[in-house]
Formats: structure tokens, sequence, C-alpha cells
């Protein structure tokens, strides 16, 4: 099963596989951080396409992930999902967390993607504590690909050194 899941560390935006999962705000219309990156590289016909979605379904609630065409990215698609901001751990963040990996990895699924590539959502202006952001990001995949056989390949993309350990441990005591 651990071969289905790899530990990349660079630019989300600079991968080639079929879907890379945005971490978005609500409103979909772009942002800070990965988001930024993610819609710069990809140029306006993504945001075109988020906007399109906002006015057919509103803002996306955190938890929940639409999918939309991935402009001039080397993938084919973007998942969008909006993971919960750290309020102290009270306010449901873990389920939420949850929720954003499997209804993230339920539309590759559905639209028959091989390859998918994670950045790590909440992490960084929501202010999920990374540990424990990265424990939940690999259990729900892991557990999601042991009833799925498709996506073939889950890629969890670290952009810095620490979620880069983190993850590689995580990998090598599961493997
Ligand atoms: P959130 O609002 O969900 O916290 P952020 O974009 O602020 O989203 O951060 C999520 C994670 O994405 C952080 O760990 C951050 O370091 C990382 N990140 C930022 N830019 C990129 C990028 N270009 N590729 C991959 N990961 C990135």
């Amino acid at each position: 099963m651990q071969s289905r899941i790899q530990i990349v560390q660079g630019d989300i935006t600079t991968i080639s596989v079929d879907a890379i999962v945005n971490a978005a705000n609500p409103s979909l219309l772009g942002g800070g951080g990965v988001d930024g990156a993610i819609h710069r590289a990809a140029g306006p016909a993504l945001l075109a396409a988020c906007k399109k979605v906002r006015q057919q379904q509103g803002e996306c609630a955190p938890g929940h992930a639409v999918i939309t065409e991935a402009g001039d990215l080397p993938a084919k698609a973007v998942v969008h999902t909006v993971g919960p901001v750290w309020r102290g751990g009270e306010a449901q963040e873990e389920r939420l967390l949850q929720d954003a990996y499997r209804n993230s990895l339920q539309l590759v699924t559905d639209n028959g993607y091989r390859s998918v590539a994670f950045p790590a959502i909440s992490t960084g202006i929501y202010g999920y504590p990374r540990a424990a952001a990265a424990l939940i990001a690999f259990n729900t995949v892991s557990d999601y690909l042991t009833t799925h056989s498709l996506p073939e390949q889950v890629y969890f993309v670290c952009y810095d050194d620490e979620n880069t350990r983190l993850y590689q441990r995580l990998l090598a005591q599961h493997a």
C-alpha cells in the first residue's frame, strides 16, 4: 500500500500529475500561500473556472471540495478544497481536515484520475499544528487507498524541510 504514497519536496505547481489539490479559501477566488502560487502558475483560465463554480454553487465550505480545469499547469485538473482554520482543536478541526482529504480523493476517483498531489492543507495561513496535520493527512489517505484502486499514486508535496521530515517519518513508520 505504501508504495502508492510518495513524498516530494518542492513547488506543487510544477508537478506533472493528473490532479493537484489546492488549499483554497471558501471564496474560491484565490488567496495567499499555495492558493496564490497555483493561480499565478495556472493563469486566467483557472480563475474563470473558479468564478463559474462560485456562481453555480456559492462558497466552498470547510471540508468540501470542487474540481476545475488546470489552465496552464502541467496537471489536468485542480481540486480545490478548504481546510479548517485552527481554533485550538475544539472546533471540529480534525474531522474537517479528514473531510478535506477524503472529499478531494473522491473527486479524483470519480474523474478516473490515476495520480494526485496534495499540499499540506491548513498548515500555513490556517495555522493547523504541523505534526498533527501530517498524521491526519497520512492516515486519511492510507485508509482511502485500502478501499479504492484510484488514484493509483498519491504525492504529498512538502514545501519546506519541516513538513518533509514529518511526512518522511510517517512513511517510514508505515513501511
Ligand atoms: P492554508 O490556508 O490551508 O494553511 P497555505 O497555502 O497558507 O494554506 O499553506 C498550506 C501549505 O502549503 C503550507 O505548509 C505551505 O508551506 C505550503 N505551500 C506554500 N506554497 C506552496 C507551493 N507552491 N507548493 C507546495 N506547498 C506550498
